[in-house]
């Protein structure tokens, strides 16, 4: 613990695919902190522009979308829900295609602004895990721990198939192994906070790891940082 934070900011990027979501959230569950994921808010933004009808060219349309438009992070619970104006999109974000459309969306200067304030702000108090792709780096610089989870391109395709068939949506491997690698070149290749480790990120490939073990690589570092 440090000053008047509750706790650690810990920092998660990564890849798509790479099981940032499911050991962010294990980890949280394990400290007692607050796990946010901020690719859902791109996700929201990416699922309220295309029911606007909005280009995610359009960087002034995105402007204009961002000053009407309430997201609201409910964190408070074990089934965290993120909801745009008045709507729970909390499932419907989850596509192939709301991915592609977060991903499009992010490249915004606008939509970016506007997500890393709310960002900042639910992190300001510690005692949280935050996953996305530039959290260690621009969203919190100075986060207490930072892990950049990477794994092999074909193996964070099997891995996210077999998430979207369990949740019984009609996918195919090789689609989302080609829409990971597209999202991956588009995530790195941005001008505008690229994803990309930290130089102060323990860089974990956890292609031939299980969630457990990448959980213990994790609990060991946060306990080196004095949390029980
Ligand atoms: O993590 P998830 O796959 O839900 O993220 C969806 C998209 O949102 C990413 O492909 C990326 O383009 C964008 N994103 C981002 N910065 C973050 C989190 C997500 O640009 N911190």
């Amino acid at each position: 613990m440090q000053g008047q934070k509750k706790g650690l900011v810990i920092a998660i990027d990564g890849p798509s695919g790479a099981g940032k979501s499911t050991v962010a959230r294990l980890l949280a569950h394990r400290l007692g902190y607050t796990y946010i994921d901020t690719g859902a808010m791109y996700r929201a933004i990416g699922w309220k522009a295309k029911q606007d009808g909005i280009d995610p060219a359009d960087e002034l349309g995105l402007a204009s979308l961002c000053d009407r438009t309430v997201v609201t992070i409910k964190v408070d619970h074990d089934d965290p829900r993120i909801v745009v104006d008045a709507v729970d999109v909390t499932g419907e974000i989850r596509t192939p295609e709301m991915g592609m459309m977060a991903s499009a969306v992010s490249k915004s200067p606008a939509v970016r602004a506007r997500l890393l304030g709310l960002q900042r702000e639910l992190g300001s108090h510690g005692g949280v895990v935050m996953d996305g792709r530039d959290i260690g780096t621009v969203v919190f610089p100075k986060a207490d721990l930072k892990f950049f989870l990477d794994a092999r391109p074909e193996e964070r395709g099997q891995r996210r198939y077999r998430e979207l068939r369990q949740k019984g949506l009609d996918v195919d491997l090789d689609r989302i192994t080609r829409e990971i690698r597209e999202r991956d070149r588009q995530d790195s290749g941005r001008e505008l906070a690229p994803l990309k480790a930290a130089a102060d990120a323990h860089v974990i490939d956890s292609s031939t790891m299980s969630i457990d073990e990448v959980l213990a690589v994790m609990m060991e570092s946060a306990r080196m940082k004095d949390v029980s």
